[in-house]
């Protein structure tokens, strides 16, 4: 995977609630994939770090004001920020290379849902899974669907085209209920993403729709 090539990054908010430990299992997974494959939302998020630490140091039990974070973001960017360089793959599955953050994750068997489609959900303990690994082959599409709530896709493999948005490997995409699309993939190349979903799956969704005839998942 070339990091150079990533086109759709993490918006700072989301970076800012990775910082602050207010993601889901699977919301920091994906967050931390992106950010080990992504140079430019690993320095984001170093920015956001360093502004933490400035922030918890000045407090000192006194209530933050709106301005807080605009000032220590202020005073960091004016710092050396040392970018981390992408890891390389270790982990491999269902015949993928996997990245690193990967690795040491509890990824449960594929159900295929069709020739073209498969899901792996990760383990996220006791909590139901909602975060897959989701393999779709190469020139298939997807029928127009919305999202009922916050869906995140991180691209690992292959990638798809979305009105007049392409999404390679690395780039990540966040969905929700303002959203209606159809998906296509790339033809010359199998697909696979992590796909976290945000409450339970409904059939209005991308994997809700895919899964609406399998009553196991
Ligand atoms: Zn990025």
């Amino acid at each position: 995977m070339n990091p150079q090539a990533i086109a759709h990054h993490l918006d700072d908010e989301i970076i800012w609630d990775f910082v602050c430990h207010k993601l889901e299992f699977g919301e920091n997974l994906i967050v931390r994939t992106h950010i080990s494959l992504c140079a430019e939302c690993a320095k984001t998020l170093a920015v956001f770090e360093a502004a933490g630490g400035e922030l918890l140091n000045d407090i000192n039990g006194i209530e933050m004001n709106d301005d807080a974070l605009d000032l220590a973001l202020a005073r960091i960017e004016l710092k050396d920020v040392e970018i981390p360089k992408a890891k390389p793959s270790k982990s491999e599955a269902f015949g993928f290379d996997l990245p690193a953050t990967l690795s040491g994750i509890e990824i449960k068997n594929r159900h295929f849902l069709g020739p073209n489609v498969w899901i792996a959900p990760i383990e996220e303990g006791k909590n139901k899974s909602q975060t897959y690994l989701l393999w779709i082959k190469g020139g298939q599409d997807i029928l127009p669907h919305t999202h009922t709530k916050r869906e995140m896709t991180l691209v690992l493999s292959g990638g798809f085209k979305d009105g007049d948005n392409s999404y390679n490997a690395g780039d990540f995409v966040v969905c929700d209920d303002s959203i209606s699309h159809a998906p296509i993939m790339l033809a010359d190349e199998d697909c696979l993403c992590l796909v976290y979903q945000d409450g339970p799956i409904k059939p209005q969704t991308i994997l809700g729709h895919l899964l609406k005839p399998f009553a196991r998942i």
